[in-house]
């Protein structure tokens, strides 16, 4: 018999989805995944609530399990709930799971230990002595719920999840997330227990690009497919090295649930690591390119070129892409009147240095009046730098907003050669 032990860190956050995921054993349940729960509660009724939510959540999202819960003990899955514990509390963990199993057979229990409160370590300096004192704090609801909804996972035999750069992070994360971020069961928790206990994948998505590397001028051809057709196009954003939005896309898929992304690797676009995510069906995958920078790696030969050629004509600023941003920062699908959203453009520069630039939005109504003017006076640095004015729009109407990027307003000596022109619709 070998035990396995699981537990919920404290301290470190890191945000994302899940990019790819483990199982806690190799063993399975094998009770028909009708499980015996027992509680031992020695804290207040509403953290065994809070415990039995939990299930019930993971139950609504994957309902492959059955469970009756006891009061009695040796239950397939035993909780316990308790103020605090030595080796919990010591090393800063908020739950903490134990799976017994027989390898490569049957998992024979789980049992989980949630405690409601955690220690907390102040060190003060009193008359030169060092003096650590420690605290019990209890845990918020929203906390002591997170671990539970961890610890539920873990039993049901799903390991830890590597996670990736956004919200909602993913429960089985082996690091909580700071209460004021979204983490909750993922698209990928119900797959990989889709797979481990049912033999198939709900929906998967693959994506690879077609080289490690490019240069500008070459084309990056972004292929993936997707196990199940739902719906017909797939969104494809592209980030670059300081993590910036560059672009984003939607593009159509075939029948057979391939598609084909291509991108042209503009002069401005800069060199380093640019990151492809695609997103179908509450999935959400990614892959890494580099873009080699040639003004960097050809020096010398820009050197040779510089007296024929002066090198201002190379160094030029361009609006990338422009578009409007809700006040939950996500790009905006619907904007409303008297409802602020921000106008929002990413440029990149290839100037010698950080200047500073004014920035301009125009609003024109649909007879082409002028209804709003906005400006703001950034610094543009070199590579890509984002700018946002806010916008309050009143009238439910369509509108063309033009971007201009001005010196200064009273130096108006534009700083690219035209705006970018971009339609929107306010409705009720
Ligand atoms: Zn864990």
């Amino acid at each position: 018999m070998i035990s396995i032990a699981f537990s919920l860190l404290i301290n470190t956050s890191a945000y994302g989805y899940a990019t790819n995921f483990d199982y806690a054993t190799t063993a399975k349940w094998s009770n028909n995944l009708n499980f015996m729960i027992c509680i031992a509660n020695g804290q207040g009724k509403e953290y065994e609530g809070l415990f039995l939510k939990a299930v019930d959540e993971w139950k609504s999202k994957w309902p492959h399990f059955a469970y009756t819960v006891s009061y009695a003990s040796g239950c397939h899955i035993n909780v316990n709930i308790v103020k605090t514990h030595s080796m919990l509390a010591d090393h800063g963990y908020v739950g903490f799971t134990t799976l017994e199993y027989w390898q490569h057979g049957a998992i024979t229990k789980a049992d989980i230990i949630l405690p409601t409160h955690k220690k907390t370590t102040v060190t003060t300096e009193v008359k030169g002595k060092t003096v650590t004192e420690e605290y019990l704090t209890p845990l918020s609801s929203t906390l002591f719920y997170r671990a539970a909804l961890h610890e539920f996972g873990h039993a049901l035999n799903l390991g830890h999840f590597d996670d990736n750069s956004e919200e909602p992070i993913d429960i089985m994360h082996p690091y909580p997330a700071s209460e004021d971020k979204e983490q909750g069961i993922s698209q990928r928790d119900i797959q990989a227990l889709n797979w481990y206990y049912l033999g198939y994948f709900g929906q998967e998505v693959t994506i690879r690009t077609d080289k490690k590397s490019y240069e500008p001028g070459d084309t990056v051809n972004v292929i993936g497919k997707v196990g199940k057709v739902s719906s017909a196009k797939v969104a494809v954003q592209v980030y670059d090295s300081s993590k910036k939005l560059y672009r984003s896309d939607a593009i159509g898929i075939t029948a057979s649930g391939t598609f084909n992304y291509k991108l042209k690797v503009a002069d401005e676009m800069g060199g380093g690591s640019y990151k492809v995510k695609v997103s179908y069906d509450n999935i959400i995958v990614d892959a890494s390119f580099d873009v080699k920078n040639t003004s960097e790696t050809d020096e010398t030969l820009i050197e040779v070129r510089n007296e024929e050629l002066p090198l201002e004509t190379e160094r030029t600023v361009t609006i990338l892409d422009t578009w409007i941003v809700d006040h939950t920062g996500s790009k905006a699908k619907s904007i409303q009147p008297y409802e602020q959203v921000f106008i929002r453009s990413s440029l990149s520069s290839s100037l010698a240095e950080r200047t500073e630039v004014t920035y301009i939005i125009q609003i024109k109504n649909l007879e082409g009046y002028t209804v709003q003017i906005l400006s703001g006076t950034y610094d543009l640095a070199i590579g890509v730098s984002t700018f946002s004015l806010s916008w309050l729009p009143t009238e439910a109407e369509r509108y063309d907003i033009e971007v201009f990027l001005w010196k200064s307003i009273s130096d108006p000596i534009p700083l690219i050669p035209n705006q970018i022109d971009l339609k929107v619709v306010v409705s009720q």
